[in-house]
């Protein structure tokens, strides 16, 4: 017996729900059309495994070109690592003294590990931990350009870090992370490339500021899933940092739903969560075995795919309402939920059904759910 929730060959009818479903044929169109728009673009592709969290999937991008992965935390990059992923950049600043010894320790087991920092402070840390672990870090300063979140907010920071990264052993100074999280999810496309484009002098001036004072930034890393075609033609950004392209979410779609015909019309919906009406008790009302600790809520209600005629009305801890008013739905049936959110949606599961048409073809580990230091 397994905690396996399916097997590969099964038909996705017989999987018991609710289950986290991956189509591939939509995840490997995604995975090229990205691959092929960095490609073009002359920018390497980093995409943010904080999305998913899936070793395997995370495979999949770097057979699509993709140079490593970010993380966020220490934990994720130690458990992307222990499955094979060892290039792994943590798109965050690591502090104290505990967590700094497990990035050096994941380092010094021969994995390329990039951090970013934006506190002096921060670096006489990195140094002697690293060099104690006998190994090199790739540190990265990171520029708050808009998001009101970590990053340094000068260009005189900028280089007063760089500099001292640049000095102290065991450190490389890799070059400027710059994203801008607050504009990805602008709703229209004109806004979220003007959020950019006004950020793009900040990112300049430092990157001027650092040629300056020959220390020129061998990347520059940033970027989302709402505003990458912005960054990637800057001629500023070297890598983006994409994380939600592979798979969308209700958000996302409606965000990239055809405002930029090159760029968002063809992104296709890979993440679902299967689920299964359990009670219809009264007219126009269906009750689905699928709650919000199956499909995360924070940016708002599933959508039912193939049923746009539905509409989701809330959902509590293991269930999810749906407004049936012609009362189509009978107890059994099947539908498949688009997710608010990805990102936390995957953190929900122990498994993900990677899916060729209506089969089960692998099943996939969610490497590193829960992993929050
Ligand atoms: N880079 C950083 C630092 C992030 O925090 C995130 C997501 O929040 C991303 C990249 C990826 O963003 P998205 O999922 O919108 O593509
Ligand atoms: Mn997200």
């Amino acid at each position: 017996m397994t905690d396996a929730p399916a097997y590969p060959g099964q038909p996705l009818s017989e999987v018991l729900t609710p289950a986290l479903i991956v189509d591939l044929d939509a995840l490997d169109h995604n995975l090229a059309r990205m691959a092929r728009l960095a490609k073009e673009a002359g920018v390497r592709l980093r995409p943010h495994g904080k999305m998913h969290k899936s070793a395997d999937l995370a495979r999949l991008q770097m057979a699509h070109g993709a140079v490593g992965l970010c993380c966020q935390k220490v934990s994720e990059a130690e458990a992307f690592a222990r499955a094979g992923v060892t290039d792994l950049l943590v798109t965050n600043e690591v502090r104290g003294a505990a967590r700094i010894a497990r990035l050096t320790a994941l380092a010094a087991t021969g994995a390329h590990v990039g951090v970013c920092v934006d506190d002096p402070a921060n670096v006489p840390e990195l140094s002697s931990a690293i060099t104690a672990a006998g190994a090199t870090l790739d540190v990265y300063v990171e520029r708050d350009i808009g998001q009101g979140r970590c990053g340094v907010t000068s260009t005189a920071d900028v280089v007063t870090l760089a500099r001292a990264i640049d000095a102290a052993p065991g450190l490389s100074f890799a070059g400027l992370q710059a994203y801008h999280g607050n504009a990805q999810h602008l709703p229209t496309h004109a806004e979220r490339s003007a959020a950019i484009d006004a950020a793009l002098p900040l990112v300049a001036e430092a990157v001027s500021a650092l040629r300056d004072i020959c220390l020129p930034p061998p990347q520059v890393t940033g970027a989302g899933s709402g505003t990458f075609p912005a960054e990637a033609a800057s001629g500023l950004y070297t890598e983006l940092q994409c994380g939600s392209y592979a798979v969308l979410d209700v958000d996302y779609a409606r965000l990239l739903d055809a405002n930029d015909s090159r760029y968002d019309a063809t992104w296709r919906h890979a993440v679902f969560v299967l689920t299964e009406v359990m009670s219809v008790t009264r007219p126009g009302l269906a009750v689905l075995d699928a709650g919000h600790k199956a499909h995360a809520i924070d940016s708002g209600l599933p959508v039912i795919a193939d049923r746009p005629d539905l509409r989701v009305t809330g959902a509590s801890d293991e269930h999810t309402t749906v407004d049936d008013p012609a009362s189509t739905l009978a107890v059994g049936d099947r539908l498949r939920l688009i997710p608010g959110h990805c990102d936390p949606t995957f953190n929900l599961h122990d498994w993900i059904v990677a899916c060729r048409g209506d089969t089960v073809a692998e099943l996939w580990p969610v490497t590193a759910r829960g992993c929050q230091w």
